[in-house]
């Protein structure tokens, strides 16, 4: 779920992202494909000037078992990026990118933006309450639409 091209600073920080706990079983055409576009994009967004983006990703629903039922295979995979002008700064006009993408072969060409929701549709699908550590007047404003941009 974390890219390790987004933690290759040291060997030690790129190691974590091959732990079992931020790998799901997913499908080729959605990791290689517009699941590794969107990775891209929020690096090229990073590098154009933006100071953070805050990353929270992760999976819901079954479309099977892996290793006798202990390994879930999502139906979908979600992502909710933060971009961010500095470090914690969040307000009304902050960009918030919501994806939610199925788990699924057969969408290698399909473009990440056709994946966006609003985060409060992540939110009532995985019971999450995401952004929580924001006021609610500014999660009700920010987790309410899917981006346009
Ligand atoms: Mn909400
Ligand atoms: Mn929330």
């Amino acid at each position: 779920m974390v890219a390790s091209a987004d933690r290759d600073r040291s060997a030690d920080d790129q190691s974590t992202t091959y732990l079992m706990t931020n790998i799901v079983p997913q499908a080729p055409d959605n990791n290689q494909g517009p699941w590794a576009e969107f990775e891209i994009y929020c690096r090229t967004v990073a590098s154009k000037g933006k100071k953070e983006l805050a990353m929270i990703a992760g999976p819901y629903g079954s479309k099977g078992v892996l290793a006798k039922g202990k390994v879930n295979i999502p139906e979908t995979v979600w992502k909710v990026v933060v971009i961010m002008d500095s470090p914690g700064q969040v307000d009304e006009n902050t960009r918030v990118i919501a994806l939610e993408m199925p788990n699924s072969q057969g969408i290698s060409r399909a473009n990440w933006r056709d994946y966006r929701v609003s985060v409060d549709s992540i939110e009532s699908k995985t019971g999450y309450d995401l952004l929580s550590d924001l006021p609610s007047n500014l999660q009700n404003k920010l987790e309410s639409q899917a981006d346009k941009r």
